[in-house]
């Protein structure tokens, strides 16, 4: 089954902005990346799965019901974009209420299984320390992972995202990536409104890229950037090499002579000898060449792959393209 599929839908502020005619599936057990710069329509597609919005036309279910039927809702998490929980109350009351919005009676959000539930999902987000505070206390990130364990409470079978990681630093970041593996793991679907590309890269099996209201491309990932990369012809080829000393650069340039690879380029290299060099080559069997003439030179081959088969080139592909068919 498919966790949400759209026809046609579109909703615009008075005609203005929004997103127009998105045609998207997102299957089952996957987690999704909704990509694209700022006001290309993200937030208004997953205001309108979310029941937040009306659509203006088009057709779309989620967990196999129309939008906004009960039932549906019950098995959906949702975390809002920009969202504030009231500065007095302490995470347990916040999840109570959420509880309660979930369709809980008050009576069950106070008996013990619940409560467990609360310990264990405050634990699962990084809050468990934080439990008894008040929210008015917490900074943007403990704020966002309260708002992930209101969306994960009730055991949602698919969950849908917008921005969940924005307000974390690096390490809060490497968490909540953890735990969405760990849900997908378990088969929840997930959803994810993001703009950080390499949550995408790490994170998604499948993404779509929209564009001032409109759909450019969707799929599964490794097909979108295989289909905008360079295959097996030309590329640019990265190589990330370790043991780089000043006189490497000299000593490399001889040894090709600025003939065969004359597109050779040194992008950075650091004080602990690493470096980042990019080249032109026809084909694969060329850039496996350059990867042993950097091991025969000495130096360690970290890493090596065409350039232009990262998220962020095919990101600013689909961006440019598009801006170039408009000029
Ligand atoms: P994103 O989430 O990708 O940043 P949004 O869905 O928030 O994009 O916005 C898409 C477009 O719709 C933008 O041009 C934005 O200005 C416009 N927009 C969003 N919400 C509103 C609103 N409530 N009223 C009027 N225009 C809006």
């Amino acid at each position: 089954m498919m966790m949400i599929d759209t026809s046609d839908l579109t909703k615009t502020y008075n005609g203005r902005g929004g997103c127009r005619g998105i045609t998207l599936q997102v299957p089952e057990g996957c987690i999704f990346g909704l990509l694209g710069p700022n006001g290309a329509g993200k937030s208004t597609f997953v205001k309108m799965l979310a029941g937040l919005h009306r659509p203006d036309s088009g057709r779309a279910t989620i967990l196999g019901q129309p939008l906004g039927k009960p039932e549906a809702r019950r098995r959906l998490g949702y975390l809002p974009e920009l969202f504030r929980f009231q500065d007095w109350l302490t995470p347990e009351e916040v999840l109570r209420f959420h509880g309660q919005l979930g369709g809980l009676r008050p009576r069950e959000t106070r008996a013990s299984a619940f409560r467990s539930r609360v310990r264990d999902i405050l634990e699962l987000v990084g809050l468990s320390e934080a439990a008894d505070r008040r929210v008015g206390g917490f900074s943007k990130g403990m704020q966002q992972r309260l708002g992930l364990a209101a969306a994960l409470l009730l055991d949602p079978e698919l969950v849908i995202l917008d921005e969940p990681a924005s307000a974390l630093d690096p390490v809060g970041r490497y968490e909540i990536r953890r735990l969405l593996k760990r849900l997908r793991d378990k088969g929840v679907t997930i959803f994810l409104n993001t703009h950080l590309l390499e949550d995408v890269e790490e994170l998604c099996d499948e993404a779509a890229f929209l564009y001032e209201g409109e759909l450019l491309a969707s799929g599964p990932l490794h097909k979108l950037l295989s289909d905008s990369g360079p295959g097996d012809s030309a590329a640019n080829w990265r190589f990330k090499l370790g043991g780089w000393l000043t006189d490497t650069w000299s000593e490399l340039n001889a040894i090709v002579d600025g003939a065969l690879f004359s597109t050779l380029r040194l992008v950075e290299a650091d004080e602990s000898g690493n470096a980042l060099l990019t080249a032109h080559v026809t084909d694969r069997e060329q850039a496996g060449y350059l990867s042993s003439l950097f091991i025969w030179s000495g130096l360690t081959l970290y890493e090596s792959g065409p350039e232009s088969n990262s998220l962020e080139a095919w990101f600013l592909q689909m961006a440019g393209s598009r801006q170039g068919g408009a000029k």
